[in-house]
């Protein structure tokens, strides 16, 4: 039987930056892999410019979503039902609706359900920082913690027998990419989108981890096309001066070939770094019957 990852998003686009070429990758592999996106991104921009005619964003966005997840071979997608908070201290934060001031139990129980559903080996999520703080980056870290809690606790008020996910990681950029990246794009007199001039201190960019917290690196070269077209289909997010489409293809792999992850709940696989998600866990043997 197949290994099944599952990957927390708060938003439409963030499946495709954070997690676009280990999604293609684990797909691509035999293996299943699930998004879920929590927010439909009501709160973000026609950053492109993009003519909507009589759209509105955000169900521009849900299509941009579908088309994304079909360039990574994603075929299994849930929706958590919350709205984008938009960043602190902005209007959305307030919304009754918003991610940003759902119940964690509430929000937790309705992940829950879906794991139990999905039968995952491997979560994903931001970090406790929200990767680089944005409010709904941050509820997501904590609902899926509190999610994987639930989905194994037989007290769960759920439907469907509980299921223990084995390693929960979180997905990351190591600083040593971050800086290399950095200076290569300098170096190709490009613009880096951590900005201009030599970045050294932790003040210069949000985030970032130290690398010596790196557990997991998966190397998704073989997967760029994918990663790429996935991040094209977000047209409204991602405008065409965006590093993300213009990065030229002998840079691709420096910045976007190896994704990086911290586990943060069950042991890895080997000693050291482990360069597979699924490493030490057994294939799945779901009981007849069952998905
Ligand atoms: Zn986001």
């Amino acid at each position: 039987m197949t290994h099944t990852l599952l990957c927390v998003h708060p938003h439409p686009d963030d499946e495709s930056i954070a997690c676009g070429g280990v999604l293609a990758r684990t797909v691509a592999s035999g293996a299943r892999a699930v998004v879920v996106t929590c927010t439909g991104g009501e709160e973000g921009e026609n950053l492109a410019g993009i003519d909507l005619g009589a759209d509105d964003l955000v169900s521009h966005r849900r299509r941009e979503l579908v088309d994304a997840l079909q360039a990574l071979g994603v075929t299994d997608h849930h929706l958590l039902g919350f709205r984008d908070s938009g960043m602190v201290e902005t209007p959305g934060n307030q919304h009754p609706d918003s991610f940003h001031r759902a119940d964690l139990e509430v929000a937790s129980l309705r992940l829950a359900a879906i794991i139990r559903a999905e039968q995952p080996d491997v979560v994903v999520s931001d970090d406790a920082n929200g990767t680089y703080g944005h409010p709904d980056h941050i509820k997501a870290h904590r609902v899926t913690v509190r999610a994987v809690e639930l989905a194994a606790a037989p007290s769960a008020p759920l439907d469907r027998e509980p299921w223990q996910v084995t390693k929960r990681y979180v997905h990351t950029l190591g600083r040593g990419r971050l800086l290399a990246a950095h200076q290569a794009w300098m170096d190709a007199g490009l613009v880096s989108p951590f900005g201009e001039g030599p970045i050294d201190s932790e003040q210069d960019v949000p985030f970032g981890a130290p690398d010596e917290l790196i557990t997991t690196e998966i190397d998704v070269t073989d997967f760029l096309e994918h990663k790429r077209a996935a991040l094209t289909a977000h047209r409204s997010q991602i405008g065409s001066d965006s590093f993300f489409l213009n990065t030229p293809s002998e840079l691709m792999a420096d910045f976007f070939g190896v994704e990086q992850f911290i586990l943060e709940a069950g042991t890895t696989g080997v000693p050291g770094i482990e360069y597979d998600l699924f490493a030490g866990i057994a294939p799945n043997e779901p009981e007849a019957g069952h998905r």
